[in-house]
């Protein structure tokens, strides 16, 4: 039989949205091995004409550099009266692009997963063939903005019940939502912890006994990573430290720089974070929705460094309700709760580590290419 094709629109504005594509592809494949081709298409670079075609780039300078500009937007954008303009907008600039992907790859069903590359695409399908369904999978974790209920979609996936909710709010249709979970990496769910914690972290050059602390900001390297590093490495904890500096090469160069005097592991772009995550008791990171899941799936507690205003308030809401982590929006705070927990209320500690286990779904990705699957194929 011919293999289905799919085309899945994101972007690359911070790591969350490629990874989410990421995990789809590989969840596919491993669930109906050869029955699907999938083709990742950037929407903004690909199908946006000049100067929108470079709005990936301006995520982390915006987001870095001017946050209140970034909130400014996000909520000016994500009021009831200007999310069908902001739709408007964005359907101007994308829709002609992505018809144009469209009709070059002629697609059997078409995905996305991001909320800026969610109503064009969709309309343009709808156009081209009005039979081949478009599914939006939200990746924010609850207070997802307007515009991933703003196309005409046959069918919604969130990630937890507060999307949920906020889809209805948007007054989406209640029987095209569905609640299943985050798509992240299958390594979460699949690989089988045949190691033992101390070969992990011989495997990845850490010592062996030591509390582990990761500390990662996106796949930009967003937040405030260096001063909570350096405040660590002054705060005499018995702790070592890993880094996960992203894309940011810049950081990762002043990092290494630093005088050490608690063992530190410095890592760019990894490709393992399960490994990374696995390897470490506790993660802290700012709100970003993949890394949250990623986290709990690795059944980890969390501090929250940051969160992007509007975009990631939820993302806190989410942890802090589900008992997972806590917020601590500055060094001298991190520390200061690090200190605690590592000096007696420990059981603080485990008790997040069983919140996270409980609330995980490690699977989700492959839960989800189940319920897209059912829309084209019969069989499955
Ligand atoms: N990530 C990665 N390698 C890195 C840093 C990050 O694969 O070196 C991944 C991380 O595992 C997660 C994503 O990038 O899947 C970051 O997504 P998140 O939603 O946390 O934040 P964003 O970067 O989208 O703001």
């Amino acid at each position: 039989m011919a293999r289905r094709r799919i085309l899945i629109f994101f972007s690359d504005t911070g790591g969350g949205h490629r990874a989410a594509a990421n995990a789809l592809c590989d969840a596919f494949e491993h669930t109906f091995p050869n029955r699907f081709e999938i083709k990742l298409v950037d929407g903004f670079t690909e199908c946006a004409p000049f100067p929108f075609n470079h709005i990936p780039d301006t995520y982390f300078p915006l987001t870095t550099y001017a946050p209140w500009l970034w909130g400014a937007l996000f909520y000016t954008s994500n009021a009831r009266a200007s999310v069908p303009v902001s739709a408007t907008f964005d359907d101007f600039i994308l829709r002609s692009g992505c018809a144009r992907v469209l009709r070059k790859y002629n697609p059997d069903l078409v995905i996305s997963v991001h909320p800026l590359i969610n109503r064009a695409p969709c309309n343009a399908l709808k156009n081209i063939n009005p039979d081949v369904p478009f599914v939006t999978v939200v990746t924010d974790l609850f207070d997802a903005h307007g515009l991933w209920f703003s196309a005409a979609a046959d069918l919604v996936i969130v990630p937890t019940q507060g999307a949920y909710e906020r889809g209805l709010r948007w007054k989406f249709p209640r029987e095209k939502l569905r609640v299943i979970g985050q798509p992240i990496s299958l390594k979460f769910a699949l690989q089988a912890p045949a190691e033992t914690m101390h070969e992990l972290r011989a495997r990845l050059k850490l010592r062996r006994d030591d509390f582990t602390v990761l500390l990662v900001g996106g796949g930009e390297g967003m937040g405030p990573l260096r001063s909570i590093a350096r405040a660590l490495n002054h705060s005499h904890l018995l702790i070592q430290l890993v880094i996960i500096t992203g894309r940011n090469e810049k950081l990762k160069r002043q990092l290494e720089e630093l005088s050490w005097q608690i063992p530190v592991s410095i890592q760019g772009f990894v490709t393992n974070m399960p490994d990374w995550m696995r390897a470490s008791d506790l993660v802290i990171t700012k709100a970003g929705p993949g890394t949250i899941m990623e986290t709990l799936a690795a059944g980890k507690p969390m501090i929250l460094s940051s969160y992007l205003r509007g975009q990631e308030e939820g993302n806190v809401h989410f942890v802090q309700e589900m008992g997972i982590g806590v917020l601590r929006p500055n060094a001298q705070k991190i520390v200061r709760q690090l200190r605690a927990w590592l000096d007696g209320a420990h059981g603080q500690l485990l008790e997040m580590q069983a919140n996270a286990k409980r609330s995980a779904r490690p699977n989700a990705a492959i839960e989800i290419a189940q319920e897209i699957a059912r829309l084209v194929d019969n069989s499955v």
